[in-house]
């Protein structure tokens, strides 16, 4: 089975995308995590992401893709999280998939409201080291500034600081949200509006991917 997981940055896709991958046994496939272990090894593909990464512009298609293809036809299934975010990578990943006769099987998009997806952003934080995500307001680390996991530094992310989220907010519009379009022409999306507790979210999700919501 092979989910997309669409959504704003800020949505909560990849604290929900854990979860849901923890749950079912899915390989949760996140372009954003696997890129930023690309730039902490220093590998060619992390140096030049970073560049792109920390003005909050998207890393180029032909280098996710060629990421995703590695792992999309992992037997246990896979939540894509971060991925497709333009009508080119959405295009070339049906494309793929039809290749290996492993469709798409459901598309969730996680909706926001903007006011609170912009205070929700400014209280994201993550360990440095182990990327175990935090909360200021909902779920902050037990010791300011230390990941209570690894004793790692707790950081706001370069590419969630204020310039680079405003940035990041007018990328998802131009180039992402005609990819929920493109999704909605071709096969049944569930919608799950992403307020409220995250306990509250997961049991909205996986009540929307529990109802299948079949390709086409
Ligand atoms: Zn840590």
């Amino acid at each position: 089975m092979r989910i997309v997981l669409l959504g704003p940055p800020g949505a909560g896709k990849g604290t929900q995308a854990r979860r849901l991958a923890e749950s079912t046994g899915m390989t949760h496939l996140s372009t954003g995590d696997m890129l930023r272990s690309e730039v902490a090894s220093g590998t060619e593909l992390g140096l030049l992401a970073k560049k792109f990464m920390d003005s909050g512009d998207l890393v180029p298609d032909s280098n996710i893709i060629a990421m995703i293809q590695q792992h999309i036809d992992d037997p246990a299934g896979v939540l894509l999280d971060g991925f497709p975010r333009t009508i080119v990578q959405a295009k070339s990943l049906d494309k793929a998939l039809d290749q290996i006769s492993l469709p798409v099987d459901q598309v969730v998009h996680m909706a926001v409201d903007i006011d609170e997806l912009i205070r929700r952003l400014s209280s994201r934080v993550v360990c440095k080291e182990c990327h175990t995500p935090y909360n200021l307001e909902l779920d902050p680390p037990l010791e300011s500034g230390i990941c209570d996991q690894c004793a790692g530094d707790v950081i706001v992310r370069d590419d969630d600081k204020p310039d680079a989220v405003k940035n990041r907010m007018k990328v998802y519009e131009e180039l992402t949200a005609p990819v929920l379009d493109y999704y909605q022409l071709h096969r049944n999306v569930a919608e799950v509006m992403a307020t409220g507790t995250p306990d509250a979210v997961f049991a909205k999700l996986t009540k929307a991917i529990g109802s299948g919501a079949p390709f086409n």
